[in-house]
């Protein structure tokens, strides 16, 4: 292994990395010969190396036409239709070289660049080891089997050991590229006792921006020795100048790429690129501890074989996701539906528990309705929570937010973001506080440790830095931090789907209660002309039983004894009780059907005309006299209503006493007044609070909202006058049809004060 100086650790070697012109780095490797032609085929440039493996040095070969030198295997035609077409992908052409007696068989490969062509020749292998005819047939049949494999996990697997047996290599890995090209080992092959790199994740800038598009472009790379000495190009007038090695197989070897490897114990390596949709998707990575050159045709091979591993994850990946797909669509079916069946939105959503979190592939979920939270799966601790949500409810983050780092966006992650890096919030109403939250773990507290990289030392004894997988993976952890897997569209359209379904239940249950209120309308309208009807009969009967005591009272009242008589007069009374109960009754009745008649009514000229009615019902009660502290206002009211609840509430107020002379007022109060404020009415503008207050014996508090139901009495029937238990009954309803609210504040023995709301223009 390779030590490093601490000054250059593997952050400093990136920025050598990042910058090197790895295409432009005009060395080639030892283990073949590179030359470069013009149009006519005449050579301008060569490697250094020619005479190790032709015996014909550089200077020999510089200005000759390529022809004299050596020969095509096929024949001249051929090639130069190969010269005539080639484009920046290299052709294969075998090639005969003569060198003075001998003939050398060379493995040719041709291609294009901007001022040249590139012919680069290696030795071939004699036909030992793989023969052509048996790599083809063992291709074939690992093509076929590997073609049945369904599972992306074990096709990769059987891929790279198929690419172990015909490479000979010792260990063969998969690395998969994320969205932000980081890299993780996915699948392996590896001697038992070698350090397993499964699992391991690498930062994306451990292959810099311009391998990964040689990569991309070559799809397969050879270096058969990391520790050749690299071989330099010659040219007719001494300079070589920078030829583009792209392209070209034998391009020599980046120090970073070098040291990289070194430090894995590595000597060969060979690279096959898997791209999906014109994406580097990840890497078939070979390595071997000692120096392996393999040759052109198991490179072919190999290349075949990467090309079927790219598609077969092409259309496997895109099965999954499409899966995927289907799957979160069944759930979210399953779930809407579920959920606009159940009568409690709320069990529905927390029964059973990974259904919520399943919606979105989330590990941990909170559903906020107002104060009440509830906790399913990993998440933040509940007092943390309460921050999140009240974060969550702020109007800029919209019906639905997500993120993938938390800590990009809320200041209190720090704590919570192993739990919650990523975050879904879904309000469903901000006014009633009603959200869900999805949470993710960060991508770290998720990485699958596999192998032991412990094993890789990280820095020696003198505390030099060394460039290793467990470095890798210490500077990947960072590029990480804080961050959890990203939500994928599909995962937040279900997400909205839930916020529908949850609406359309609540509007639902709006619908069916606004059906019920029809309902109760409805069939208190019925209930209302029944009243009417019944009341309008018994009223003649009644009538009769009336006239007809009086009847019997006069012309036979010396003829009955006293009982008889006393019977016949409690049958007037009771009749005549009767009577004005079903006037009552009509009344209220009648309230529900006829119309308002609302109209500027000033209360100054409305007040004696109750009085007038109060004294002409009961003349023994003459003269009445009422206070009135202050002019009363003109309130926007039906008249004839009006006169009712006041004939009811003076009434009580002259009924429910004990004193000879009761003391009654009748006042008005604007929305500012202080005894409406500390009574807790705050009334809108525009309306006044006109009250009625007595000195009578007062009620007690527990029945200050029963006296407004019908029939309720608090007294005897016969005592205070006697009385039906429906006039208040009838001042609410007129009132509240009028848009406002009656209320009572009494205490017992000393006094008792209504109060109710009309709208008012002036004050
Ligand atoms: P009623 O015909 O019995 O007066 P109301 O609906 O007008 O029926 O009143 C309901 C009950 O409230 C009365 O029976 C009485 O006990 C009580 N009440 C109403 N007004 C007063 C008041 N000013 N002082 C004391 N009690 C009252």
């Amino acid at each position: 292994m390779r030590q490093f100086d601490p000054s250059h650790g593997p952050g400093r070697l990136q920025e050598d990395h990042d910058r090197f012109p790895v295409h432009l780095i005009g060395l080639i490797q030892p283990h073949g010969v590179l030359l470069l032609l013009d149009a006519s085929l005449t050579i301008t440039q060569v490697s250094e190396n020619s005479a190790q493996h032709f015996g014909l040095r550089a200077e020999a070969l510089l200005g000759q036409s390529l022809l004299e030198v050596c020969t095509p295997a096929t024949s001249v035609d051929h090639l130069l239709q190969v010269v005539a077409t080639c484009t920046q992908k290299p052709v294969y052409i075998p090639f005969d070289f003569s060198a003075g007696e001998s003939v050398r068989h060379c493995d040719g490969l041709i291609h294009r660049m901007e001022n040249g062509i590139v012919l680069e020749l290696e030795p071939a292998v004699p036909r030992t080891g793989w023969d052509v005819t048996l790599l083809q047939n063992t291709v074939q049949r690992a093509i076929g089997h590997l073609r049945s494999i369904e599972a992306i996990d074990d096709f990769l697997q059987a891929a790279i050991a198929q690419i172990q047996t015909i490479t000979g290599y010792d260990r063969v890995m998969v690395y998969q590229f994320d969205e932000q090209n980081a890299g993780a080992v996915i699948a392996e092959v590896k001697p038992p006792e070698a350090v397993s790199y499964l699992g391991l994740h690498y930062p994306a800038t451990d292959i810099p921006q311009i391998v990964r598009g040689l990569y991309h472009q070559n799809l397969l790379r050879l270096i058969p020795d990391l520790n050749a000495t690299l071989v330099e190009l010659v040219s007719v007038d001494g300079s070589a100048g920078a030829v583009d090695l792209s392209h070209a197989v034998l391009r020599g070897v980046a120090p970073c790429c070098l040291e990289y490897h070194q430090n894995m114990d590595v000597t060969a390596l060979m690279v096959i690129a898997l791209v999906r949709e014109n994406q580097l998707w990840g890497l078939i990575a070979c390595h071997h501890p000692t120096a392996k050159f393999l040759s052109y045709p198991v490179r072919a091979a190999c290349e075949m074989l990467g090309q079927l591993v790219a598609a077969e994850v092409t259309s496997k990946v895109d099965r999954d996701a499409l899966n995927y797909l289907h799957q979160l669509r069944a759930i979210q079916t399953e779930f809407v539906n579920s959920i606009a069946q159940a009568q409690d939105f709320k069990q529905a959503l927390i029964h059973p528990e990974p259904r919520l979190l399943e919606m979105v592939n989330a590990q941990g979920a909170a559903i906020c309705l107002d104060d009440d939270i509830t906790l399913i799966g990993d998440t933040p601790p509940l007092d943390a929570m309460q921050t999140l949500i009240q974060w969550a409810l702020t109007p800029s983050s919209g019906e639905l937010f997500h993120t993938n780092c938390l800590a990009n966006h809320y200041a209190h992650a720090d704590g919570i973001q192993a739990k919650a890096s990523g975050l879904i919030v879904l309000t469903i109403s901000r006014l009633r506080r009603y959200l869900i939250l999805w949470f993710r773990p960060e991508k770290l507290q998720v990485v699958n440790w596999a192998g032991n990289p412990g094993d890789s030392v990280q820095t020696t004894e003198d505390g030099a830095i060394m460039l290793c997988p467990r470095n890798s993976f210490e500077a990947w952890k960072e590029t990480v931090e804080a961050t959890a897997q990203p939500w994928q569209p599909a995962e937040l359209d279900n997400a909205i789907a839930l916020k529908n379904a949850i609406v359309g239940i609540v509007l639902n249950k709006a619908d069916e209660l606004a059906e019920i209120n029809l309902e109760l309308a409805r069939s208190n309208d019925e209930l209302e002309s029944f009243a009417y009807a019944a009341s309008h009969d018994l009223k003649e009967p009644l009538r009769g039983i009336t006239n007809f005591s009086h009847l019997l009272l006069r012309r036979y009242g010396e003829t009955l004894d006293d009982v008889g008589i006393q019977r016949l007069k409690t049958l007037v009374k009771l009749a005549e009780r009767m009577d004005r109960l079903i006037d009552a009754l009509l009344k209220f009745s009648r309230l529900g059907q006829t119309s308002l008649r609302c109209q500027p009514t000033d209360l100054n000229q409305l007040l004696p005309k109750v009085i007038e009615i109060l004294q002409a019902s009961d003349p023994a009660r003459s003269p009445l006299t009422i206070a009135v502290p202050h002019p009363l206002p003109t309130v926007d009211a039906d008249p004839t209503l009006l006169i009712d609840v006041f004939s009811n509430l003076l009434g009580n107020a002259l009924k429910y006493t004990d004193r000879p002379q009761p003391a009654i007022e009748v006042g008005s109060l604007f929305p500012e007044a202080p005894q409406l404020i500390r009574q807790g009415k705050h009334l809108p503008p525009n309306t006044c609070a006109i009250y009625v207050k007595d000195d009578g014996i007062g009620i007690q508090p527990r029945h200050f909202q029963n006296i407004f139901r019908l029939f309720k009495r608090l007294h005897e029937r016969d005592s205070y006058g006697g009385g039906t238990g429906v006039g208040l009954t009838i001042a609410k309803k007129i009132i509240e049809r009028h848009g406002g609210e009656i209320w009572v504040e009494s205490i017992l023995g000393e006094g008792t004060t209504f109060y109710f709301v009309l709208n008012c223009k002036e004050k």
